[in-house]
């Protein structure tokens, strides 16, 4: 079986990355049970809490992306785009070692993404 060239790097990087999130996540634990009486406290922790849960909700997708690529490091399958199944570029995997999808592929979705952007900032 052939093995994949930089694989390990790309499994060490994508790693600290993960301790990254999951360091990232702990002290924030501490949001969900402040709770004030106060209405201006009250307002104001129900904006950090609608951050928090924004933040947390990207780490988790960041990390889910993360340990589908640590995943695929794993079944030999890394750097082959999800969508079309053609080779990821090295320049690509370098900056973004947990990419799923080839550039093309990953604009695609990247539509999207920008969408629920707009949204957000039309909601902040
Ligand atoms: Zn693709």
């Amino acid at each position: 079986m052939m093995k994949q060239t930089g694989a390990s790097e790309y499994k060490a990087v994508l790693m600290a990355r993960r301790e990254e999130i999951l360091g990232s996540s702990r002290h924030r634990e501490d949001i969900w049970i402040v709770q004030s009486h106060d209405l201006i406290d009250t307002i104001q922790l129900a904006s950090d809490r609608e951050f928090a849960i924004r933040t947390l909700e990207r780490e988790s997708k960041s990390l889910m992306q993360v340990n589908s690529a640590l995943k695929r490091i794993d079944h030999g399958e890394f750097g082959i785009c999800l969508e079309c199944e053609e080779p990821i570029s090295d320049k690509r995997l370098t900056a973004v070692p947990w990419a799923a999808y080839c550039l093309h592929c990953q604009e695609l979705h990247d539509t999207h993404e920008t969408a629920d952007d707009h949204e957000l900032q039309l909601v902040g």
